[in-house]
Protein backbone atom coordinates (compact mmCIF):
# COMPACT_ATOMS: atom_id res chain seq x y z
CA UNK A 1 0.00 0.00 0.00
CA UNK A 2 1.67 3.28 -1.04
CA UNK A 3 2.23 5.66 2.16
CA UNK A 4 -0.16 8.15 0.74
CA UNK A 5 -3.07 5.63 1.28
CA UNK A 6 -2.00 4.61 4.71
CA UNK A 7 -2.10 8.34 5.45
CA UNK A 8 -6.05 8.74 4.00
CA UNK A 9 -7.13 4.92 5.99
CA UNK A 10 -5.02 6.77 9.36
CA UNK A 11 -6.69 10.15 8.82
CA UNK A 12 -9.92 8.44 8.43
CA UNK A 13 -9.67 5.74 11.61
CA UNK A 14 -8.59 9.11 13.90
CA UNK A 15 -12.00 10.19 12.95
CA UNK A 16 -13.77 7.06 13.79
CA UNK A 17 -12.10 7.02 17.16
CA UNK A 18 -12.33 10.46 17.73
CA UNK A 19 -8.69 11.38 18.64
CA UNK A 20 -9.11 14.79 16.58
CA UNK A 21 -5.80 16.26 18.59
CA UNK A 22 -3.77 13.29 16.75
CA UNK A 23 -5.11 14.37 13.40
CA UNK A 24 -3.94 17.68 13.52
CA UNK A 25 -1.05 17.58 14.93
CA UNK A 26 0.27 13.83 13.59
CA UNK A 27 2.53 15.32 10.77
CA UNK A 28 4.27 17.78 12.19
CA UNK A 29 5.13 14.85 15.44
CA UNK A 30 5.91 12.67 12.22
CA UNK A 31 8.11 15.66 10.65
CA UNK A 32 10.10 15.91 14.48
CA UNK A 33 10.46 12.46 14.72
CA UNK A 34 11.99 11.70 11.65
CA UNK A 35 14.63 14.46 11.67
CA UNK A 36 15.31 14.24 15.83
CA UNK A 37 15.32 10.46 15.17
CA UNK A 38 12.36 9.52 17.86
CA UNK A 39 12.39 5.79 18.86
CA UNK A 40 8.99 4.77 18.17
CA UNK A 41 7.58 4.92 21.78
CA UNK A 42 8.43 9.24 21.94
CA UNK A 43 6.85 9.17 18.65
CA UNK A 44 3.76 7.27 20.47
CA UNK A 45 4.16 9.60 23.69
CA UNK A 46 3.95 13.00 21.78
CA UNK A 47 0.81 12.32 20.25
CA UNK A 48 -0.88 10.85 22.68
CA UNK A 49 0.11 13.93 24.71
CA UNK A 50 -1.38 16.51 22.21
CA UNK A 51 -4.59 14.32 22.51
CA UNK A 52 -4.80 14.09 25.94
CA UNK A 53 -4.08 18.17 26.54
CA UNK A 54 -6.99 18.63 24.10
CA UNK A 55 -9.15 16.43 25.97
CA UNK A 56 -8.42 17.92 29.25
CA UNK A 57 -8.66 21.88 27.84
CA UNK A 58 -12.36 20.67 26.76
CA UNK A 59 -13.38 19.06 30.10
CA UNK A 60 -12.14 22.06 32.25
CA UNK A 61 -14.12 24.27 29.76
CA UNK A 62 -17.41 22.51 29.72
CA UNK A 63 -17.00 22.23 33.23
CA UNK A 64 -16.17 26.01 34.03
CA UNK A 65 -18.80 26.16 32.23
CA UNK A 66 -21.66 24.06 34.07
CA UNK A 67 -20.85 25.60 37.52
CA UNK A 68 -22.33 29.13 36.54
CA UNK A 69 -18.92 31.60 37.17
CA UNK A 70 -19.95 34.69 36.27
CA UNK A 71 -16.64 35.04 34.34
CA UNK A 72 -13.25 32.45 33.93
CA UNK A 73 -10.62 34.43 35.37
CA UNK A 74 -7.02 33.02 37.09
CA UNK A 75 -4.96 34.21 39.61
CA UNK A 76 -2.25 35.34 36.54
CA UNK A 77 -4.83 37.85 35.11
CA UNK A 78 -4.69 39.53 38.79
CA UNK A 79 -2.65 42.33 39.19
CA UNK A 80 -1.20 41.98 42.75
CA UNK A 81 0.17 45.67 42.61
CA UNK A 82 -3.10 47.34 42.31
CA UNK A 83 -3.49 45.61 45.79
CA UNK A 84 -0.56 46.47 47.69
CA UNK A 85 -2.14 46.29 50.76
CA UNK A 86 -3.06 42.40 49.70
CA UNK A 87 -1.03 39.66 51.54
CA UNK A 88 0.04 38.22 48.33
CA UNK A 89 1.89 35.36 49.80
CA UNK A 90 -1.71 33.87 51.68
CA UNK A 91 -2.95 34.50 48.56
CA UNK A 92 -0.91 32.25 46.58
CA UNK A 93 -0.84 29.81 49.47
CA UNK A 94 -4.50 28.92 48.49
CA UNK A 95 -3.92 27.71 45.14
CA UNK A 96 -2.14 24.62 46.59
CA UNK A 97 -5.94 23.71 47.70
CA UNK A 98 -4.74 22.50 50.96
CA UNK A 99 -7.50 24.75 52.51
CA UNK A 100 -10.00 22.10 50.52
CA UNK A 101 -8.13 19.10 51.56
CA UNK A 102 -9.07 20.11 55.33
CA UNK A 103 -12.71 20.99 54.33
CA UNK A 104 -11.94 24.59 55.13
CA UNK A 105 -13.46 28.04 54.55
CA UNK A 106 -12.40 31.21 52.56
CA UNK A 107 -13.89 34.34 53.62
CA UNK A 108 -12.81 37.12 50.91
CA UNK A 109 -14.21 40.67 52.53
CA UNK A 110 -13.90 44.31 51.48
CA UNK A 111 -15.40 46.96 49.31
CA UNK A 112 -16.90 46.84 45.75
CA UNK A 113 -14.48 46.21 42.57
CA UNK A 114 -11.08 45.29 45.15
CA UNK A 115 -11.46 41.38 43.39
CA UNK A 116 -13.44 39.01 45.98
CA UNK A 117 -15.20 37.57 42.74
CA UNK A 118 -12.12 37.45 40.75
CA UNK A 119 -9.72 35.64 43.25
CA UNK A 120 -12.88 33.56 44.09
CA UNK A 121 -13.12 32.25 40.62
CA UNK A 122 -9.70 32.06 40.30
CA UNK A 123 -9.51 29.41 43.00
CA UNK A 124 -12.30 27.41 41.28
CA UNK A 125 -10.80 27.49 37.84
CA UNK A 126 -7.50 26.08 40.09
CA UNK A 127 -9.48 23.27 41.82
CA UNK A 128 -11.33 22.67 38.42
CA UNK A 129 -8.33 21.69 36.87
CA UNK A 130 -7.73 19.49 39.81
CA UNK A 131 -11.15 17.64 38.98
CA UNK A 132 -12.93 19.03 41.47
CA UNK A 133 -16.98 19.96 41.63
CA UNK A 134 -17.60 23.56 42.06
CA UNK A 135 -20.89 25.30 42.38
CA UNK A 136 -20.96 29.04 41.98
CA UNK A 137 -24.17 31.14 43.24
CA UNK A 138 -25.10 34.85 45.22
CA UNK A 139 -26.24 34.89 47.95
CA UNK A 140 -29.66 36.03 46.82
CA UNK A 141 -29.80 32.95 44.57
CA UNK A 142 -28.94 30.55 47.37
CA UNK A 143 -31.44 31.91 49.47
CA UNK A 144 -34.04 31.68 46.83
CA UNK A 145 -32.93 28.18 45.86
CA UNK A 146 -33.07 26.94 49.95
CA UNK A 147 -36.51 28.26 50.21
CA UNK A 148 -37.76 26.27 47.35
CA UNK A 149 -36.09 23.13 48.34
CA UNK A 150 -37.26 23.30 52.24
CA UNK A 151 -41.15 24.13 50.49
CA UNK A 152 -40.51 20.93 48.90
CA UNK A 153 -39.17 19.15 52.30
CA UNK A 154 -35.78 18.76 51.54
CA UNK A 155 -36.46 15.94 49.52
CA UNK A 156 -34.35 17.38 46.37
CA UNK A 157 -31.32 18.50 49.09
CA UNK A 158 -28.56 15.27 48.04
CA UNK A 159 -29.03 16.51 44.34
CA UNK A 160 -28.37 19.86 45.01
CA UNK A 161 -24.98 21.60 43.90
CA UNK A 162 -24.82 23.58 47.06
CA UNK A 163 -24.56 20.24 48.81
CA UNK A 164 -22.55 18.04 46.91
CA UNK A 165 -19.93 20.36 44.98
CA UNK A 166 -16.51 19.70 46.35
CA UNK A 167 -16.25 23.57 46.60
CA UNK A 168 -19.02 26.18 46.87
CA UNK A 169 -18.90 30.15 46.12
CA UNK A 170 -21.16 32.20 47.88
CA UNK A 171 -20.39 35.35 45.97
CA UNK A 172 -22.23 38.48 47.74
CA UNK A 173 -23.14 37.90 50.67
CA UNK A 174 -24.50 41.23 52.49
CA UNK A 175 -25.65 43.53 49.81
CA UNK A 176 -29.06 42.90 50.30
CA UNK A 177 -30.43 42.31 53.97
CA UNK A 178 -32.27 39.11 54.78
CA UNK A 179 -34.78 38.41 57.14
CA UNK A 180 -34.83 35.97 60.05
CA UNK A 181 -36.06 32.97 57.62
CA UNK A 182 -33.89 33.28 55.36
CA UNK A 183 -31.25 33.94 57.77
CA UNK A 184 -32.58 30.49 59.31
CA UNK A 185 -31.82 28.90 55.84
CA UNK A 186 -28.49 30.43 55.40
CA UNK A 187 -27.46 28.54 58.55
CA UNK A 188 -28.44 25.20 57.61
CA UNK A 189 -26.30 25.77 54.61
CA UNK A 190 -23.54 26.76 56.79
CA UNK A 191 -24.05 23.71 58.79
CA UNK A 192 -24.97 21.23 56.08
CA UNK A 193 -20.99 21.96 54.71
CA UNK A 194 -19.22 22.72 58.12
CA UNK A 195 -16.44 19.86 58.61
CA UNK A 196 -17.64 17.90 55.23
CA UNK A 197 -16.54 20.43 52.23
CA UNK A 198 -15.06 24.17 51.43
CA UNK A 199 -17.30 26.93 50.96
CA UNK A 200 -15.76 30.38 49.67
CA UNK A 201 -17.62 33.71 51.20
CA UNK A 202 -17.48 36.76 49.63
CA UNK A 203 -18.92 39.87 51.45
CA UNK A 204 -18.76 43.48 51.81
CA UNK A 205 -19.69 43.58 54.94
CA UNK A 206 -17.53 43.25 57.76
CA UNK A 207 -18.25 40.18 60.66
CA UNK A 208 -19.91 43.01 63.08
CA UNK A 209 -22.15 44.37 60.69
CA UNK A 210 -23.12 40.96 59.70
CA UNK A 211 -25.85 40.47 62.80
CA UNK A 212 -27.61 43.58 61.54
CA UNK A 213 -27.44 42.44 58.39
CA UNK A 214 -29.40 39.13 59.13
CA UNK A 215 -31.35 40.62 61.74
CA UNK A 216 -30.74 37.72 64.17
CA UNK A 217 -27.87 38.04 66.30
CA UNK A 218 -28.00 34.36 67.78
CA UNK A 219 -28.37 32.60 64.23
CA UNK A 220 -25.78 35.10 62.92
CA UNK A 221 -23.24 33.86 65.98
CA UNK A 222 -24.03 30.21 65.12
CA UNK A 223 -23.14 31.01 61.31
CA UNK A 224 -19.82 32.80 62.40
CA UNK A 225 -18.67 29.77 64.26
CA UNK A 226 -19.45 27.33 61.78
CA UNK A 227 -18.01 29.69 59.23
CA UNK A 228 -14.62 30.71 60.77
CA UNK A 229 -14.34 27.58 62.57
CA UNK A 230 -11.56 26.40 60.42
CA UNK A 231 -11.44 29.47 57.74
CA UNK A 232 -8.31 31.58 55.90
CA UNK A 233 -9.72 35.54 56.09
CA UNK A 234 -8.52 37.38 53.12
CA UNK A 235 -9.64 41.49 54.21
CA UNK A 236 -8.96 43.51 50.67
CA UNK A 237 -8.82 47.31 51.96
CA UNK A 238 -8.14 48.84 48.97
CA UNK A 239 -9.45 50.49 45.94
CA UNK A 240 -11.94 49.21 43.15
CA UNK A 241 -10.19 48.20 39.92
CA UNK A 242 -13.67 48.96 38.58
CA UNK A 243 -12.91 52.48 39.34
CA UNK A 244 -9.04 52.58 37.97
CA UNK A 245 -9.73 54.49 35.05
CA UNK A 246 -11.64 57.16 36.69
CA UNK A 247 -9.37 58.00 39.98
CA UNK A 248 -6.28 58.88 37.95
CA UNK A 249 -8.46 60.77 35.13
CA UNK A 250 -9.79 62.97 38.71
CA UNK A 251 -5.63 63.28 39.95
CA UNK A 252 -5.12 64.50 36.16
CA UNK A 253 -7.92 66.58 36.77
CA UNK A 254 -6.53 67.76 40.35
CA UNK A 255 -3.23 68.86 38.95
CA UNK A 256 -4.78 70.46 36.43
CA UNK A 257 -6.13 72.95 38.65
P1 LIG B 1 -15.56 42.46 43.67
O1 LIG B 1 -16.11 41.09 43.57
O2 LIG B 1 -14.63 42.66 44.83
O3 LIG B 1 -16.63 43.53 43.62
P2 LIG B 1 -14.44 41.78 41.11
O4 LIG B 1 -13.63 40.62 41.47
O5 LIG B 1 -15.72 41.53 40.40
O6 LIG B 1 -14.67 42.72 42.38
O7 LIG B 1 -13.54 42.78 40.24
C1 LIG B 1 -14.13 43.73 39.35
C2 LIG B 1 -13.44 43.64 38.00
O8 LIG B 1 -12.11 44.08 38.12
C3 LIG B 1 -13.36 42.23 37.47
O9 LIG B 1 -13.44 42.28 36.07
C4 LIG B 1 -11.99 41.75 37.91
O10 LIG B 1 -11.46 40.77 37.05
C5 LIG B 1 -11.18 43.02 37.85
N1 LIG B 1 -10.15 43.10 38.89
C6 LIG B 1 -10.32 43.40 40.20
N2 LIG B 1 -9.15 43.46 40.84
C7 LIG B 1 -8.21 43.18 39.93
C8 LIG B 1 -6.77 43.10 39.98
N3 LIG B 1 -6.07 43.36 41.12
N4 LIG B 1 -6.12 42.77 38.83
C9 LIG B 1 -6.79 42.55 37.70
N5 LIG B 1 -8.14 42.62 37.57
C10 LIG B 1 -8.85 42.94 38.68
MG1 LIG C 1 -18.07 40.56 43.25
Amino acid sequence: MSERLVMERVMENLIRLRLPGVRQTLSDVLDAAQSSSWSHLTFLDRLLQEETQRKEQRRIEAALHSFGLPFVKTIDDFDFSFQPGLDRRMVMNLFDLTFMERNMNVLFLGPPGVGKTHLSTSLAVKACQCGKTIHFTTMADLIHRLGTDRSAGWSNVNRRPYQWANLVIVDEVGYTPIDREECNLFYRFVAMRYERASTIITSNKAFDEWAELFNDTIIVTAILDRLLHHSVIVNIKGDSFRLRGLKEKEEGKNMET
